[in-house]
């Protein structure tokens, strides 16, 4: 009786056996379909209570519909000059980006319509919180977690960084520092602001570079009326795959990156879970430097839903933190070629981009989605409606218009398109330009 089963057991088993070769071919044809877990945690350090969070996990892609599937966000905003605009910022942004985005995509649409939303959504946080007449600026750095892919749109120093599981130390964001940042140094310059040291007495210079008027040492961030306008809310954008081996995400305020640097920083948690490790950071951060500064840290683990353990340290290897290793997502192979380098633990980049010019930023638009159901024109930026006249083309009168068409959208509204000149150091005229 024991042998018959035994038998039966094997048949079945046999009848089940893939070739190692089917499925290895399985497994690089594989969507991914499954999603990971995300687990995360946050730790906190104030001095000057201007750094705020936001984490909310489990938000709906298409709001009202319990069915669709969800995403997470991540943020951090690190105040200056008073905390207004980093309060504003995170009980705002979120609700703007995703009411820029198109309704009715698909979740791979929708990913990639993402970094543009991020772009309107930041500019038209900041054109709102400017229209209430405070003072007080804000850093943000903001991450999207859609399954295994992370999207993160930032302006200033709160700097975001991926410890993949292969080992490798990443920055998904640029530091918006006029220090740091020549290119920056130069827009600001060739805007209309001036860069310069804080001279005191006798005339020495002291401290990091600033802009002037207002004093600030980044070139971008969100609020800073007061500061000029060539300090742009544009935000740098990446946008990357995890391999399906997951990775962690550290997210945190200067007063985090002031005292560690960012290997150091992935290496000194790895192996805890995250509501740990971020404690662990802001605990390193104190022990190098005592409490300088607001330190604020959230970590991310996102997981692969078979290993519901925090991400185990990686083999030991010489680690150098170097800029992405990832390969570009542009030719119709590269599809093929990205599921091989998942499979092998390698990050993909689907997206980068960091230049302040609206024009580049929303590009050129020739889609239905520019149009409202009633046919209307909409403002690519504050998404009002516009009737067929009023509409003013981002690209219209543009050092980019060579390759762009200026009756072509997305358009701005006149208030957009006088905050589009102002960033760009162009005085608004006030007269509409079509
Ligand atoms: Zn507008």
């Amino acid at each position: 009786m024991a042998g018959g089963e035994g038998d039966h057991r094997r048949r079945h088993h046999d009848g089940g056996l893939v070739p190692l070769a089917a499925l290895i071919s399985r497994e690089l044809r594989s969507e991914k379909i499954e999603r990971p877990l995300v687990r995360y945690g946050c730790a906190a350090q104030s001095k000057k209570g201007e750094d705020y969070f936001l984490m909310r996990p489990d938000c709906q892609r298409i709001p009202g519909n319990p069915s669709s599937s969800t995403f997470s966000v991540f943020a951090i905003f690190d105040g200056h000059n008073g905390n207004a605009a980093a309060i504003f910022s995170r009980d705002h942004l979120l609700n703007h980006v995703m009411g820029a985005m198109p309704r009715g995509l698909s979740r791979d649409e929708w990913l990639h319509a993402l970094p543009r939303a991020l772009v309107a959504g930041f500019v038209k946080t900041d054109k709102e919180f400017q229209s209430k007449g405070q003072t007080s600026g804000t850093t943000v750095t903001f991450v999207i977690v859609d399954g295994w892919t992370v999207t993160v749109a930032s302006v200033g120093d709160s700097r975001c960084i991926l410890d993949s599981q292969g080992g490798e130390v990443s920055l998904l964001t640029v530091d918006h520092r006029l220090e740091e940042n020549a290119e920056e140094r130069e827009r600001v310059t060739a805007s209309g602001g001036e860069v310069g040291r804080l001279s005191i007495v006798g005339g020495a210079e002291i401290g990091p570079l600033r802009c002037w008027p207002g004093g600030l040492c980044l070139s971008r961030s969100i609020g800073d009326m007061d500061v000029g306008e060539f300090i742009v809310p544009v935000p740098y954008v990446k946008q990357v795959k995890l391999s399906n081996a997951g990775g962690r995400l550290i997210i945190a305020s200067d007063g985090i990156w002031d005292a560690i640097p960012s290997e150091f920083a992935a290496k000194s948690c790895r192996g805890l879970p995250a509501e740990l490790a971020a404690k662990q950071l802001v605990k390193e951060a104190l022990k190098s430097r005592g409490l300088k500064d607001d330190t604020t840290c959230i970590v991310v683990d996102v997981i692969p839903p078979d290993q519901p353990a925090p991400p185990p340290s990686p083999p030991k290897k010489q680690n150098k933190f170097k800029s992405l290793i990832f390969r570009k997502k542009s030719q119709d192979s590269a599809s093929k070629l990205a599921k091989k380098l998942s499979a092998v633990g390698i990050v993909e980049e689907l997206f980068e981009e960091g230049s302040a010019m609206l024009a580049e930023r929303l590009g050129s638009d020739t889609r239905s989605g520019q149009t409202t159901t009633s046919g209307l024109f909409m403002c690519a930026i504050c998404q009002v409606d516009l009737a067929p006249s009023e509409g003013i083309s981002v690209h219209a009168g543009s050092i980019f218009s060579t390759s762009s068409k200026p009756w072509q959208g997305p358009f701005l509204c006149v208030d957009c398109r006088n905050k589009k000149d102002a960033m760009e150091g162009k005085r608004p005229s006030g007269v509409k330009v079509i």
